[in-house]
Order: C-alpha cells, then structure tokens, then sequence
C-alpha cells in the first residue's frame, strides 16, 4: 500500500500530516502528489470536496516552497473567502514544522489595507480570491512574477460566480513555464476551454467515476405534495433527533424564508447565503461548526468551502437546477470515512429528475415515506430515554438539595417517578403529533390534484396542517425556545391583533427582546405604543420568542415605529428594531 514517505516528501510535511492522522493517501492524493513532484505536469483534476484534494494540491507545492524568498512561489484561487480561509488553514497545518513559511488568504469584504501590508511582509503561498487579487495586482502590492505553481480550486464554481475575466487576468500575470492545477467537480466545456487555454499537456485524474458519489452516501427522496414542503422539512428533522445539515435551498429568498420558519418553529437553524454581511457569514459560520446550530439553510454558491466533516445529512429543500450541482451537495457529506444520507424532497413533477441524476451518480436513490406523527414520537421518546440513560448524575452541585427532593418524592413509586418524568419533557412533543395526518402522496398519484394545488387543499390534509401548525411551547428534546409549528396558525388573539388574512398590508418586525425579558403580547404592544408617544397603531400576528421577537404592524406605520423604537429603553435596555423580512436576524 502506497504511503506519503513513498512519495519523497520532507520529513517536516510528513510529521505534519502524520499529526493531522493522515496515515494513507487518498486516492486523488495518491495520483496527483508523484504526477506533480516526479513530473512537474499540470493536472486536471475532477475531484469533489471531501476527497482530500486540498492536500493533493497542498503537499506537492509545500514540498517546493523555498522560505528563502519573499514573493509567493505558490498561487491558489478559490471562489469564495471560507474556502480561501480553509485552504490557508489546513496548509498551515501540514506545514507546522517548516519553520517560517508564511501562507496568506486574501479576499473581499475586508480591508485591503491589511492584506496590502501583509503582503509587503512577505508571502510564501498566497490563496485568493480571483476578484480581491485582481485588486492587489491593480495596486502593486501582488506580485505574481516569482509564481512557481497555481491552482484553481473548484474552478467550475469561479466560472459560475463570473470570475472567468478576472482568472483570464491572473494567469497571463504568472510566469509561463509555472505548473498548474485546475480542480473541479464537474467539467463544463468552459472548463475544458480554460485548460486548453492555460496548460501544458494536462493529464487528467479523477476522484473516482465521473461524477460518481462517494460511497459512504444513502441517497434518499420523499414524494411530497408541494404545499408540504416546509411541513415535510420538519418531520423529517425531527425523525433524525441528532440530525446536523445543510439545507439546501434554491434562491437566497428562499433560503432566508426555510431559515426563518424553522428558527420561528424552535429549531436551531441559522441561513447562509449572500446577501448576509461577511460578519454574519462567519458568525453563523462559527456557531455551525461548534454545532450550536444544527441545520444550516444554504445557496450553493454560500455553502462552497464549508469545512464541516461530520455533517450526518444533505438536505434537497429544492433540488438544483444543475442536476450536476447535486454531486457538490451530497458530497458534503460522507466524508473522511463517516456515513452520511443526501435527502431529496420531490414533488410530483420532478419525479423524473431523481432518475437522471440516479443515472449521473451511479447509484440508486431508496424511496422513503414521511414519517409519520407516531413514528416521530417513538424516536424522539427514546432518545431522551438515552440521553436520560447517558446523564452523569454524580453532579455534586445537585447533592445539597437531594434530601429535600427525596423527602418530596417520598410517597411515589419509581414507575411513578418515570412516567411523570417523561410526560414533562415529552408531552408538547405528543400533542403535537397527536392525530396527525399523513403527508406521503398515495401510490398512483401521478399529479397533483386541482384541489391539491389550491390554496385550502382537501380536509384530510387541511387536518393535518391544522396539527402541525398548533405546536406550541418548547420541545422535549435539545431545542430549547418556541416552536411554533407551521406560521399560518399563530399568534396570540390579543387586542389590537387584526387577522392573518391582510398580511400584505402589515409589515413584520424583528426586535431584540424576548420571553426571558418577560416580554408578552400586551407588554410589547405598551412598549411601541410608548416609544411612539402613544400614537396607536394595528398589530397584526405577534411572536414572543426566547431572546427576540417578532411582531406585525399596519405598514403605514412601520417607519415611525421602527424609528421610535430604535431610540427607546426598556428595562435599561437598549431597543434594537429592524424589519425582518429581507434581513439576517441577528
Ligand atoms: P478536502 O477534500 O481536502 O476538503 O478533505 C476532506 C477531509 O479529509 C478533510 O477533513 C481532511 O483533513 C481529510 N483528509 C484529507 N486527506 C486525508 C488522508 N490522507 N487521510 C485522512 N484524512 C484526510
């Protein structure tokens, strides 16, 4: 078996990687790293994320940097700045003991001014992105001319997003006799072009099969009615108790809606897309990858470069456009030697997509039925029943109140005990789910109906909306916060509320106080009538939440609303009001 000592590499990178756990190659890495150091070919490589492609570039360009130098000898180009920041974070890694080699991301939507000064100290491996270091160049503070390797990292990706005059730029900067490898997930003509264009005789290596998935991935789809979609979305998250994706949406409005409803209905979910401010990216960013959030609602373009390995599920919200797109999402997960399941929510026109991409990736997609309400009851009752197995009670902080709590508990049974228990945490969970319908399409049905597709929807499924939509309260299970179930059903009827039914006419606010505020209806209905001096103004649905809420109000109203309360204090607390709808909540 091939090993990385047998590919000559320096004994620094080896400890590195060998620190990192890397024991064997991988097979992209073990055809890329001696086709680039024994012959010094450029390389096409059709390689998805999770194949260990960074590595397969990494290696070969740390084993030929010389430290001696001041400009970069290496050039990587990645389309967004989380993959440029991780691309720069793992070659940091490898290269932990090569002494000072100084490797330096730069991107957009920061200052210039920092990354000018870096460079002027000196850079062995500059990771860009095309459009920021066509800015660099233009100000003399990149210089390309001592560049010996460059990379274009998921180059399909730079093409999609328009960078293809700025790379057409880049490369005609480099020196000619330079090596360059192009990886891609998939390989438009563009692509081909760029290499014809660009390379020297490029020998061509794939991850595996053409767009073949990894096979650590279950492919799944559900057959919904389109009306379900949200609904369905939920299900099937709560059947998973431990479940840590991404959902894949199609457009950033969709997105930041499924994220919205799903951070409404308690759970912990946050979008990515962008129209976020880079802060907002890399917060949301962080809190995914230290998992206090669990679902992340995501564009394609957004999600490139995240570096999470322990994603347990993809979710097609809405399949691709590109059917080959759904090789880049299921990809996510399934990596580094863990199992993953890519799921699709089909409705009954997009049934035929399944088959072509089964026929893209090779592998067959298993039909699965929503799960039903009961079914979602039992998993999520034996998961708390293991998390309750697995809690360590040897907590001394409780033990100076357990005599009293024994003496309280005196007189009931253990069953007692055990059922009061699980009826504590699980009880919102059970009337949620009580008597809810089913969601899956009956077998046969090809279409769907004319009544199907109206707004109301027949009263079977009118039912089990009503159900979905009633849940209230928090959950038994990790989420802590409300969880409101499907929008269309909430909202406290207190005065001043008008009806869901002319929400066109209302405006929907966000602000920054909540029920551990103890902030309710009435009381958020007194504080914007106070901070606007008492003027009176007509709410519409009202959501009190954990640590913010959100509220209706007539739109004619909403400027001077948000602006009173903007300067507003309550409990000594600095009021922060923003419209909702198209913005980021936090
Ligand atoms: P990449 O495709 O470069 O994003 O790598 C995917 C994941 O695989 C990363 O977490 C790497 O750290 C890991 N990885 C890359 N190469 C190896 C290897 N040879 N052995 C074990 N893990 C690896």
């Amino acid at each position: 078996m091939t090993t990385f000592s047998d590919f000559g590499l320096k004994p620094e990178i080896l400890q590195g990687i060998a620190e990192l756990g890397y024991e064997t190659p991988t097979p992209i890495q073990a055809k890329v790293i001696p086709q680039v150091l024994d012959n010094r070919s450029d390389i096409v490589g059709l390689a998805q994320t999770g194949t260990g492609k960074t590595a397969a570039f990494g290696l070969p360009l740390l084993q030929w940097t010389d430290t001696s130098l001041r400009t970069p000898s290496s050039l990587i180009l990645a389309p967004t700045r989380e993959l440029c920041v991780q691309i720069a974070k793992d070659i940091e890694s490898y290269s932990k003991y090569m002494g000072k080699l100084k490797v330096l991301p730069v991107y957009g939507g920061t200052s210039i001014t920092n990354q000018i000064r870096d460079l002027r100290n000196g850079v062995h491996i500059l990771v860009a992105t095309p459009g920021r270091l066509i800015d660099l160049i233009e100000r003399k503070a990149a210089d390309l001319s001592a560049v010996e390797i460059v990379v274009l990292d998921e180059a399909d990706e730079m093409l999609n997003m328009g960078f293809i005059d700025d790379i057409n730029i880049i490369l005609s900067s480099c020196p000619n006799d330079r090596t360059t490898m192009l990886f891609s997930a998939t390989m438009p003509r563009e692509i081909q072009r760029l290499a014809s264009k660009y390379m020297n005789n490029p020998v061509e290596i794939s991850s595996g099969d053409r767009n073949a998935s990894t096979n650590q991935v279950e492919h799944h789809y559900y057959y919904i009615r389109e009306r379900d979609r949200y609904l369905a979305l939920k299900r099937i998250v709560d059947y998973y108790p431990g479940i840590y994706g991404i959902v894949f949406c199609k457009t950033k409005l969709d997105t930041q809606r499924v994220a919205d409803k799903l951070m409404e209905d308690g759970y912990n979910a946050e979008p990515l897309h962008g129209d976020l401010s880079q802060q907002q990216r890399d917060r949301v960013m962080d809190k995914f990858r230290h998992k206090s959030v669990s679902l992340l609602v995501a564009t394609d373009v957004a999600a490139r470069g995240i570096d999470v390995d322990s994603l347990t599920h993809v979710i097609n919200y809405n399949l691709p456009d590109e059917t080959e797109t759904y090789t880049h999402r299921s990809g996510r997960t399934g990596r580094a030697g863990k199992t993953g399941i890519s799921l699709v929510l089909v409705n009954t026109k997009e049934r035929s997509k399944i088959r072509q991409i089964e026929s893209m990736i090779k592998k067959k997609f298993e039909k699965k039925l929503i799960p039903e309400g009961s079914e979602i009851c039992r998993v999520q009752l034996f998961n708390l029943i293991d998390k309750l197995e697995k809690t360590d009670a040897m907590d001394n902080d409780i033990e100076p109140f357990l005599p009293e709590i024994f003496a309280r508990f005196e007189n009931f049974t253990r069953e007692d005990l055990i059922r009061k228990i699980v009826a504590e945490e699980f009880h919102r969970f059970l009337v949620y789910y009580q008597n809810s319908a089913s969601l899956n399409v009956p077998e046969g049905s090809d279409r769907e109906s004319g009544r199907d597709s109206d707004r109301g929807g027949d009263r079977r499924d009118r039912g089990s909306r009503g159900r979905d939509g009633d849940r209230g309260g928090d959950r038994g299970g990790d989420r802590g916060g409300d969880r409101g179930g499907d929008r269309g059903d909430r909202g406290p009827r207190s005065s001043g509320y008008k009806g869901g039914n002319d929400s066109d006419n209302f405006a929907r606010v966000f602000i920054n106080c909540g029920k551990m505020d103890e902030l309710n209806p009435q009381r958020l209905m007194g504080i914007v009538n106070d901070a606007g001096n008492g003027q009176r103004v007509q709410f519409g649905r009202i959501e009190i939440l954990d640590k913010f809420s959100f509220f209706e109000i007539e739109k004619s109203a909403e400027r001077n609303v948000l602006d009173s309360l903007n300067k507003f204090e309550w409990k000594n607390r600095r009021i922060k009001a923003e419209p909702s709808e198209k913005r980021g909540r936090r």
